[in-house]
Order: structure tokens, then C-alpha cells, then sequence
């Protein structure tokens, strides 16, 4: 099995903590979609013949294709792989796109899963993010996707806001959950370099909450999530039964993908892949053939990193037999010993042949998993 990543670089404005590749020019957006479609048959072999279990336009704004587009790519795709009848087909939006006329739209191209990028149901935080759509549009659209029958719909959510209390936070959650939603997806703020978001921190405009405050908001969607029935089955992610992300949990196995447009990344099993950052170039060098990626081959203790820090983010943690069986014996030796000053302090248990963080410390999984790298 593996999957496919359309990357749509575009994006009405500039939410304020992104650093993801986008554009909110639309003067390349004919361009990249033509290559993007090039892209797709001009990599047709990539994945070999294995079947593709997800899809997943990711952005950027996939919400903002246009039938013609979304059509086009999912047409190629069945057209040139061999996509399996249950395919789970993921497309992100933002809920100021979802109109009851393009969610009937993007169930007609067979969209079966809808990310709806939420990240709060107050106002005040939504505009302090830059973010294109309000409080009302959120439920709205939520309610809306449902009335379509988006059944598998999931929304993001961002905890650790600058002057977000515990109540607010609380609010937001319950909100989610009272919608009935059967995903969620729920990320701490992170200031990441280069962003209006750093700049604002930087000059003293926003002042962000305490690590302490972050993690009783954590704990608290831990508890209430629970209650209602979610499983964490990832540090990032709650799904009731049957719901959890076929796409996001390839990545976490280490299945191949293949990932199309601007600033997307490939990975077939022993070699990474990054196309260019940069929409006109990605373009241009496509029309000319000249290379429009990077790569690198990734050796057995980059894949071994990859493998560790990826597992020990779920709840499934990482069965030492499956390293036994792709590193040997000597390297389970080694983990294990690196693992034993955690395994005192319960921040690691090891159950049978599984090692695993307790969901609890997952907010601090970080400085966990440095210390069982392979260095
Ligand atoms: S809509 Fe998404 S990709 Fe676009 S700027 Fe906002 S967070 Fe970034």
C-alpha cells in the first residue's frame, strides 16, 4: 500500500503562525496546476505497482480548486495508478470556502474526507491569527459538510493561544465535540522563524502562556476527548473508532508516498525526495524537465531515527521485534539501554515487546526520543 500528497500552494492570506509553502497571488496558479497534472504521469512509476490506500490534498487551500482542477488530478490519479476501491481521499479546507455548492462539489469529485481547518471557535483568537473566516463560519460549515454527508470529517484546533485561559480552551473542545465530529486534529502554537507570528513575540505585541498553561490545556483535551469516546492514538490526533487517519498513519508506518507540487516530499522506502519551494520554478524546471527536486538516500541510522521518533508519537509505540527484524539484535540492545534511565522514571514503558510514552509525557516526547536516537 501507499498514498499520494497533492500540495495546493495558494491561500486567500497569510495566517499569521504559518510557515508552510504557500502563495496569495494567484498569477502562477494555472501554471503549477498544469504541472502538477504533469507531474503526476511524469511519475507515474514512483510507487512501483502498489495500490494507493489515500489521497490527500493538503496545502496551502486545496479548498479553493476549482471543479476543473480537482476533477483533472483525481481523474489522473485513477487513470494512472492503481487506487484501491476503499481509497480514503482527504481534502483540507478552510470553512469561509465550504458553501453548501462546493461541498457538493467536492462529494461529486469523491472527496470522502474533509480536514476543515477550524483552530478556534472565538473571534478574537481567529483574528489575532489572521485567519479568513470567523467564529460563525466555523460551526456553520461543520454543520454544513454534515448535512452534505461528510460523515469522516475532522477539524483542527490550536491550544497554547496568547491570552487563551483554560475556560477558553475548554469551550472550544467542547464546542468540537458537541458538533460531533468524529476526528480532531489539535496542535500547540509553535512560533515558527521567518513568521508575522515570531515578529509579533519578538516586539513584544504578544506575549505567549507559560509551558505550565500549555500543558494543563493539553491534559485537559486529553480528559475531555476521552470522555467522549476519542481515541489518542497519536500526539496530535483523536478519532473514534474506525475514524483514524489512513493517510497520516502511512507516514507513521514508513509506507511510501509520493507527494506532487511545490515544496512536496516523496519517500519510496530508502530515498526522500523535496520538490522545489517555489512556484514559479517548480513550473518552470518542470516544462523544462530539469530536475525540480532534491533527494537523499537515507541510511540505516537515519531510517532507524525516523522509525523511532515517528513510533513513539502513537499510542501503538514501536515493537522491538519489528527492529530486531529491519536493524538486529545489537540495536535492540542498544535502545533498550537507552531507554533504561526512562524506563525507571515511568516517562517509557515497555510492555511484552512494545516500548511506549505514556500518553501523559507525549507533550515532552521531543527530549524523550532525542535520548534513543542513534547517533
Ligand atoms: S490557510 Fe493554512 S496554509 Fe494557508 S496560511 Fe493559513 S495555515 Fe497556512
Amino acid at each position: 500500500m501507499s498514498s499520494i500528497y497533492l500540495h495546493i500552494p495558494f491561500c486567500k492570506q497569510a495566517c499569521h503562525y504559518c510557515d508552510f509553502h504557500f502563495s496569495t497571488l494567484q498569477k502562477t496558479y494555472r501554471p503549477v496546476m498544469d504541472a502538477m497534472l504533469q507531474e503526476l504521469s511524469l511519475r507515474a512509476n514512483y510507487l512501483e505497482d502498489k495500490k494507493i490506500s489515500s489521497i490527500y490534498f493538503g496545502g496551502g487551500t486545496p479548498s479553493l480548486l476549482q471543479e476543473k482542477e480537482l476533477r483533472s488530478f483525481i481523474d489522473t490519479i485513477y487513470q494512472t495508478f492503481d487506487v484501491a476501491a476503499d481509497a480514503e481521499i482527504t481534502l483540507e479546507s478552510n470553512p469561509d470556502d465550504l458553501s453548501a455548492a462546493s461541498l457538493k462539489l467536492f462529494k461529486r469529485a469523491n472527496i470522502n474526507r474533509l480536514s476543515i481547518g477550524t483552530q478556534s471557535f472565538f473571534d478574537a483568537e481567529l483574528k489575532l491569527m489572521n485567519r479568513s473566516h470567523n467564529a460563525e463560519e466555523a460551526k456553520a460549515s461543520i454543520m454544513r459538510a454534515q448535512d452534505v454527508g461528510f460523515e469522516n470529517l475532522t477539524i483542527d484546533l490550536i491550544f497554547g493561544m496568547p491570552g487563551g485561559d483554560e475556560k477558553t480552551w475548554r469551550t472550544n473542545v467542547e464546542t468540537a465535540i458537541g458538533l460531533q465530529i468524529p476526528h480532531l486534529s489539535a496542535y500547540s502554537l509553535t512560533v515558527e522563524t521567518k513568521t508575522a507570528l515570531a515578529k509579533m513575540v519578538h516586539n513584544g505585541e504578544i506575549i505567549l502562556p507559560p509551558e505550565d498553561v500549555v500543558l494543563a490545556q493539553y491534559k485537559l483535551l486529553c480528559a475531555l476527548t476521552k470522555e467522549a469516546g476519542f481515541a489518542h492514538y497519536e500526539l496530535s490526533n483523536y478519532g473514534k473508532p474506525g475514524f483514524e487517519s489512513r493517510h497520516n498513519t502511512s507516514y507513521w508506518n514508513g509506507t511510501p508516498y509520493l507527494g506532487i507540487g511545490p515544496s512536496a516530499h516523496s519517500f519510496n522506502g530508502q530515498t526522500r525526495q523535496w520538490n522545489i519551494a517555489n512556484n514559479t520554478k517548480y513550473s518552470t524546471y518542470l516544462n523544462a524537465k530539469k530536475d525540480w527536486w532534491e533527494s537523499e538516500e537515507l541510511d540505516e541510522k537515519e531510517r532507524f531515527n525516523e522509525f523511532v521518533m515517528t513510533g513513539l508519537r502513537t499510542a501503538k509505540g514501536i515493537s522491538l521485534n519489528v527492529i530486531d527484524e529491519r536493524f538486529g539484535n545489537q540495536r535492540v540492545d542498544q535502545l533498550v539501554q537507552d531507554a533504561q534511565a526512562k524506563l525507571e522514571c515511568a516517562k517509557l514503558i515497555l510492555e511484552d515487546d512494545v516500548l511506549k510514552i505514556p500518553e501523559k509525557h507525549w507533550m515532552l516526547s521531543d527530549a524523550i526520543i532525542a535520548e534513543l536516537f542513534w547517533v
